[in-house]
């Protein structure tokens, strides 16, 4: 079954393989977010760019995610502050809020159809876990980001008509969208630009020289740079980097349409939403007036035997007199998680740059990231740096026991959310 975005997207040439030698300056492994981010970036400074994808443009967690344009990281701030000190907090606050706003600047200059809408809200099931929505919002209040609500009991259900939370906080900065359209018109972006991609052409290897070269099955591009963006289907191109994530698989379904009153009722905000559980949901209503529903998770990026038998249970506890209805799409794709979910972004030599495991939280950070990764090639290496000096720390159990080391972990959170700690 595809997935909804595949089963919906606008019309996209097939790019060409790479079977030749091709020579430009910059050479981006993997057309995701990070990547075409990146690549747009370097474009719009003049750079020449080649994007070599293994499968299609937007084929990875990019083209298959909840669509859901979240402000934020995937630790909180003060948790950057605990662990890195003031200054690394304060430019990564300072740093929030910009992919949403890349994205909204995209959409507009290169007149990207994907469905864009306004807002997010984080609910809360539990009066325990409102006490840690309501700190995150003061928090996001100091930085000076205002636009955030603190919303109660009384007023949630204009957001969203579930029975199931008790609040939440609602960011008219958030958003979202039809994510594979949003990259698909990214592409094309970068083509106007005089950029070039090729598809199913896999990275097998990456010469890491003053000049490095990136190899493929058929054919080899010579840059002055290179930035590795495979993120959590990187495999064996750059070990080293693959190494340092773990793949997590996570699991969306989207109904049968359901026609723009019943969509309307279900979120009358047009909002999309996620809980505050460590392994949350996530769902919105699509522009054909579906309801795109996501959520769980598989340690090292495996499928569940029934995508639709995990979900839609869920999707019942949300919204109960849905029970019956139809699922036309059931699919997954894995992100990258790293082990102390803070972003990996640096270089591995002078000249090969790399970004990856944003941990389930990238559809705005990766087109900050990406911008992060052009600068830092365009000689502006300071907000660059904030990242590429925060340690890579590996994974407790290696990679034999990792899984069972997050699976572990996860449980006892998950224990913790039922028990509303
Ligand atoms: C099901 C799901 C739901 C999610 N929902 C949300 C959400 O609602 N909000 C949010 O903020 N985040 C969400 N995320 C996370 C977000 O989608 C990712 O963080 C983000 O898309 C990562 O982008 P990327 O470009 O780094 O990786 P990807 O999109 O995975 O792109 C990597 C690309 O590199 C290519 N590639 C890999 N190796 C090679 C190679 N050797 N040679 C050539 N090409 C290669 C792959 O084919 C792929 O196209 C979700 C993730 C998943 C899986």
């Amino acid at each position: 079954m595809p997935s909804y975005y595949a089963g919906t997207a606008n019309d996209a040439p097939a790019r060409p393989q790479l079977t030749n030698e091709e020579r430009c300056d910059v050479c981006v492994v993997g057309a995701g977010f990070t990547g075409m981010s990146a690549a747009l970036e370097l474009a719009e400074r003049g750079y020449t760019v080649i994007v070599v994808e293994a499968e299609r443009v937007g084929w990875g967690a990019s083209g298959r995610n909840g669509g859901q344009l979240v402000n934020g990281y995937s630790r909180r701030l003060r948790e950057v502050r605990k662990h890195y000190g003031e200054e690394t907090e304060r430019a990564f606050a300072e740093m929030a809020l910009e992919g949403q706003a890349i994205i909204r600047e995209r959409v507009a200059r290169y007149d990207i159809d994907c469905d864009l809408r306004v807002g997010n809200g984080i609910v809360a099931m539990h009066h325990s876990q409102m006490r840690e929505i309501e700190d995150r919002v003061n928090e996001w209040h100091r930085h000076g980001h205002d636009a955030m609500r603190l919303i109660g009991e009384d007023e949630v259900r204009d957001y969203v008509n579930s029975d199931r939370y008790v609040g939440g906080m609602f960011d008219p900065l958030g958003g979202h969208m039809h994510s594979l359209n949003y990259v698909l018109g990214e592409a094309r972006a970068l083509e106007q630009l005089g950029g070039r991609i090729f598809e199913q052409s896999r990275v097998v290897s990456i010469d890491r020289m003053a000049k490095p070269c990136v190899h493929t099955a058929d054919g080899l591009v010579k840059a002055e740079t290179v930035i590795v963006c495979g993120n959590a289907y990187l495999g064996d191109a750059a070990k080293d980097l693959s190494s340092r994530i773990l793949p997590v698989s996570s699991q969306v379904i989207a109904t049968e349409v359901l026609g723009e009153d019943e969509a309307a009722r279900l979120i009358p905000s047009d909002y999309c939403i996620e809980d505050i559980r460590y392994i949350p949901d996530y769902y919105r209503r699509t522009a054909d007036n579906r309801l795109l529903y996501g959520g769980g998770t598989v340690y090292g990026g495996n499928d569940p035997s029934s995508i639709e038998g995990k979900i839609l249970p869920e999707l019942h506890k949300t919204f109960p007199h849905l029970k019956g209805v139809k699922i036309d799409f059931a699919w997954s794709g894995n992100f990258a998680l790293t082990m102390t979910r803070y972003p990996q972004m640096g270089r591995v030599s002078p000249s090969v740059f790399y970004s990856q495991g944003d941990s389930g939280h990238g559809v705005t950070t990766t087109q900050m990231l990406g911008r992060r990764l052009g600068e830092a090639i365009d000689g502006q290496l300071s907000k660059f740096d904030v990242f590429e000096k925060l340690p890579n720390i590996p994974f407790v159990g290696g990679k034999l026991l990792r899984v069972p080391y997050c699976v572990a972990g996860s449980w006892y959170y998950g224990l913790r959310d039922r028990l509303g700690l």
